[in-house]
């Protein structure tokens, strides 16, 4: 037997007990006489100590080993004298009376400790070692705990696990496809699934009612920051329901996962705001509530003053923030370069200042003290608290004061990593126009559902009128992220027929890529819907953290490449020639 308890498993009640532990070596401190021993698994760390009592052997193996050395050590459980609290184990020690290496380590590039030494590359390339540290242990236990209980709570609900292909037929829409060379057709490709959504609704017309998976997604994007080609959604799907029945049951996942995951018990239901809404009141569609600092549009409220930035703009808002008037020249004229930057967008950025000597304003050229209090009014201002105000085209000042919001939360450190706002967000624009392509994109994908009132406009020859056209669609948002996205599906070939034509589709296009979904569609499908969270997102916020690479064992650098592996690589030419891509 290689051990008889784990390195996190004792304590002052085993006193006395011969124990015998396995793992590797941490640290090695040598103090004359005596030789103490960290000694890891994913369980702990517990003291190993040899002193002048123990045996020659023993300190013969002692003196041999380095750090990262897989050790065997039997020994008595003793009481130490200099107690270590950080630590579970911190208590006891191990009076060692057998020392084994089971295997030697060479001397590891980096640290194998909570704070490491080693820069992010040189960790990815020694994933295993990285992944041996306490930190990346915890996310990956995260991450199993939140399956198990995702697993728990759908299963209990009576849903339905069922794998779905990962070889499948390339239909790029939004995102570009991972596609695989076929050496039994040559020439031909499949493709890597960027969701199982066209499986999950054939599901539902082959009577599945309620499916789940936990399943990788394949999308050939762009990295942004803290994207992965492949990542993990737990994909769901119902059938028979409407967007209260869904709402229902996964605000119930999400309250399960709170509870047994996080200890957070969340009474009240989440709250929910229209597209509509949140960007007029966040300048976002997916705001982070934790705290307020709403937009207020004052565009009216400004006009008239012989202020031409103000009076020719669409739209003038902004937010205010509260106790920030004290912000310095210096900090305002830094904050106005922060909304110039290109990702931002804004020409310039006007101030209202509340301060104790007064009201003081970068526009107060145009406006007397008493305009100026009464726009502070529109924001409920107080005393001490700064205005922050942007104009222009309305979306995107709207867009961009929500980026000044985020900023200032951060600024202020208001956006608290314990602290969890759930919110629903629905009727989304079914379409987005895209004027380089001059056609209309979907913009959630092209199975949800215009919401029915809309589709007399849906049908309508004139763009215009399609571009008003909501979807019965639906996301969840949490702390300013959006973890959850679904719909009502179509579940009329007709309806869906005309989609494709809506999107720019030949019919022999549409036959082509999705023939065989509005065929199934012909052969009873039930009304459906559902909803795919993505589950390495969602395991990062309830580790509080940034980045979803910590909860992913084996992931992707910023290059989408896997820097231990170094792939993606070249192949030899005979597998060349064998998939047909070379002669
Ligand atoms: N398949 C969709 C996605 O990946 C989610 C859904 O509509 O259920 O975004």
């Amino acid at each position: 037997m290689y051990r008889t308890h784990t390195c996190g498993e004792l304590r002052l009640p085993h006193k006395g007990q011969e124990v015998t532990l396995a793992g590797w070596v941490q640290r090695v401190r040598n103090l004359g006489g005596m030789t103490f021993i960290d000694l890891r698994d994913r369980y702990g760390i517990t003291q190993l100590a040899v002193t002048e009592d123990s045996p020659e052997k023993v300190k013969e193996t002692a003196g041999t080993l380095g750090r990262e050395f897989v050790i065997q050590a039997a020994g008595t459980v003793i009481e130490r004298s200099n107690k270590n609290t950080r630590i579970p184990t911190g208590e006891i020690e191990i009076a060692v009376n057998g020392l084994t290496v089971l295997n030697a380590a060479d001397t590891p590039p980096f640290t194998v400790e909570d704070e490491s030494d080693g820069g992010e590359e040189l960790r990815a390339r020694y994933r295993y070692l990285d992944l041996r540290r306490s930190p990346l242990q915890s996310a990956l236990k995260l991450r199993h705990r939140m399956a198990q209980e995702v697993r728990a709570y759908l299963d209990f609900q009576r849903f339905l696990e069922i794998e779905t292909p990962f070889l499948i037929k390339s239909t790029p829409e939004g995102a570009r496809d991972f596609v695989v060379p076929s050496r039994m057709s040559p020439g031909e490709f499949y493709a890597l699934p960027q969701s199982p959504q066209t499986f999950k609704q054939l599901l539902m017309v082959a009577g599945y009612d309620r499916y789940f998976q936990i399943v990788r997604c394949f999308r050939d994007e762009d990295l942004r920051a803290d994207r992965q080609p492949e990542f993990t959604q737990i994909d769901c799907e119902m059938a028979f329901v409407e967007r209260e029945d869904i709402l229902q049951t996964f605000e119930g996942l999400a309250k399960h996962l709170f509870r047994s995951v996080l200890g957070v018990e969340l009474a009240q239901a989440f709250p929910r705001m229209s597209y509509a809404d949140a960007m007029r009141q966040y300048g976002c569609d997916k705001p982070d509530i934790r705290f307020d600092m709403r937009l207020h549009e004052i565009t009216g409220n400004v006009k008239g003053k012989n202020f031409a930035v103000f009076d020719t703009a669409e739209y003038t808002g902004g937010i205010c923030v509260t106790g920030a008037a004290g912000y310095t020249r210096k900090q305002l004229d830094e904050l106005t370069e922060w909304v110039k930057r290109p990702q931002i967008g804004a020409k310039g950025l006007a101030y209202i200042r509340l301060a104790a000597d007064g009201i003081k304003s970068s526009v107060d050229k145009f406006y007397t003290s008493g305009e100026l209090q009464q726009i502070a009014a529109a924001f409920n201002a107080r005393q001490d608290d700064l205005i922050l105000i942007l104009s222009g085209a309305k979306k995107k000042t709207q867009e961009a004061l929500g980026s000044l919001r985020m900023e200032m939360a951060n600024r202020l450190g208001l956006r608290k990593s314990n602290d969890f706002a759930p919110l629903w967000v629905y009727d989304f624009p079914l379409l987005e126009w895209d004027a380089e392509t001059q056609r209309f994109y979907a913009m959630h994908h092209p199975f949800t559902s215009p919401k029915p009132e809309d589709l007399p406009k849906f049908y309508s020859p004139d763009k215009a009128d399609i571009a008003q056209v909501n979807a019965n669609a639906y996301d969840f948002v949490l702390n300013g992220t959006e973890i959850g996205g679904g719909s009502i599906r179509i579940h009329d070939a007709k309806v869906q027929q005309r989609m494709f034509e809506v999107l720019g589709f030949s019919k022999e296009e549409a036959e082509y890529k999705f023939g065989f979904i509005i065929n199934a569609f012909r052969y009873g499908a039930p009304p459906h819907g559902g909803i795919a969270f993505g589950f390495d997102r969602w395991c990062a916020l309830f580790g509080g953290q940034e980045t979803i690479r910590d909860y992913i064992a084996f992931p992707k650098n910023n290059a989408g490449r896997d820097v231990m592996l170094d792939a993606p690589a070249k192949i030899d030419d005979v597998q060349l020639k064998e998939l047909g891509i070379k002669n």
